[in-house]
């Protein structure tokens, strides 16, 4: 095999060694919440706080009402058990029982809304906790996947590497420097094959005479993109 062959088996093995790298990158990237994910779990952590929030302003609504209550039968009591006389004290236990009504009626007011809104929290917890557990799943299942994924490039990429150890061995060094500095500068790919007269690495017609030599395993480079080409 031409030293111009090797370096175009080396080329294949550094390009895919190029390309399961870059997906290893993605793969390890990916194996993080995704940004919906993030966005749900706030969400549910919203309304749960919310639901709490509520159920707490309810609670202290209900204990003022009974409160309310209280004060109003004390009052009543009073009012009508005869003991009172003196109409001036007569006069404001009815009017304080009235002001009791009225605060009665705001507070029940208060009390509904309150409850209005409570069950709408109570709602979206239920719909924040559906959407998290959905997209969890998603993303587990998906996670499953990467794991897979990336120890078969790990294994791929060691096996590329041995394989690129032992191809290096039949390569003269000024080759393999060479080779480097042209990968270096057009974006890793020093090798390339000549397909239909035409250089794979630019799209440029290839002279019949290189193609030629390129046939007899001569190195011959591409006048446009100075890479290798092999036939
Ligand atoms: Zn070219």
């Amino acid at each position: 095999m031409s030293q111009v062959q090797q370096l175009y088996l080396l080329q294949q093995i550094d390009t895919e060694i190029q390309e399961k790298k870059k997906r290893l990158g993605e793969v390890l990237r990916a194996q993080k919440e995704t940004k919906a994910l993030l966005a749900a779990r706030k969400r549910l952590e919203t309304a749960v706080a919310d639901l709490q929030s509520w159920q707490t302003q309810r609670q202290d609504l209900n204990l003022a009402l009974q409160s309310l209550k209280n004060k109003a039968k004390s009052a009543e009591q009073r009012l009508y058990s005869g003991k009172v006389k003196n109409p001036k004290e007569l006069a404001d236990l009815q009017s304080s029982i009235e002001s009791i009504g009225r605060q009665r009626s705001a507070l029940e007011d208060e009390i509904l809304e309150a409850m209005i809104m409570l069950e709408d929290a109570e709602t979206e917890k239920g719909a924040a906790e559906q959407s998290l557990q959905v997209l969890q799943a998603d993303w587990e299942q998906a996670q499953a996947a990467l794991k897979i994924e990336q120890n078969e490039l790990a294994l791929r990429v060691h096996a590329l590497m041995g394989q690129r150890q032992t191809r290096l061995g039949t390569i003269d060094p000024p080759f393999l420097t060479e080779y480097d500095a042209i990968r270096k500068k057009q974006n890793g790919i020093a090798v390339v094959k000549i397909k239909n007269h035409i250089c794979t690495g630019c799209r440029l017609n290839v002279s019949a005479l290189k193609e030629k030599k390129a046939r007899e395993g001569e190195k011959v480079y591409c006048a446009s993109c100075g890479r290798i080409m092999v036939v």
